[in-house]
């Protein structure tokens, strides 16, 4: 709706609508209570620019949800990349026993570091371990397997998390943009 600008006696402008009209006004500036005129005598004050035009409520619901989607997508943001850090940390860090291979070869490599270090008299007992028909099929292998299979797991949850936070941050960015 126009809006009009009704003068005050310092000087100062305020700017006042039609619906207005007959009620009571107070000066920004000095404070004073001005008459706001009738609807006829509203019409002939000068019009005021269109940035002093209040926001209809239809634009104020629209600003009102923009700014709720941009809370709601930073929200969603930096729980997804703080989950992608999460995911990627355990899917690299290494475990309990140290191991952080991502490969079968980054396993035996490790294995093989590890018994570089060793004294002999651990060494045969390493060896009489690995001797017993069956040792690393039962044990280590599926140990092994399932800490690969767990890593992928978190890599996938990382990629994704991040996906969705990329997307959540482009988007936030364009509604910030927009309003
Ligand atoms: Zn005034």
């Amino acid at each position: 709706m126009a809006q009009y600008l009704l003068p005050c006696s310092c000087g100062q402008s305020i700017p006042i609508s039609p619906r207005q009209a007959g009620q009571e006004v107070d000066c920004p500036a000095c404070q004073q209570t001005l008459k706001i005129p009738t609807l006829g005598a509203i019409k002939q004050l000068p019009l005021a620019e269109g940035t002093l035009a209040a926001p209809t409520a239809r634009e104020a619901g629209s600003t009102m949800a923009k700014r709720l989607g941009f809370a709601l997508l930073a929200v969603i943001t930096v729980a997804s990349l703080t989950t992608a850090g999460i995911a990627f940390y355990r899917a690299y860090s290494p475990d309990r026993e140290g191991q952080s291979a991502q490969t079968v070869d980054d396993f035996l490599n490790e294995s093989f570091e590890r018994f570089d270090g060793l004294p002999p008299h651990e060494l045969l007992i390493l060896w009489k371990d690995y001797q017993d028909p069956g040792h690393f099929s039962k044990q280590i292998q599926p140990m092994f397997y399932r800490d690969l299979l767990r890593r992928e797991a978190w890599k996938r949850t990382g990629i994704a998390a991040t996906g969705i936070g990329l997307l959540c941050l482009i988007g936030a960015i364009v509604l910030a943009r927009r309003s």
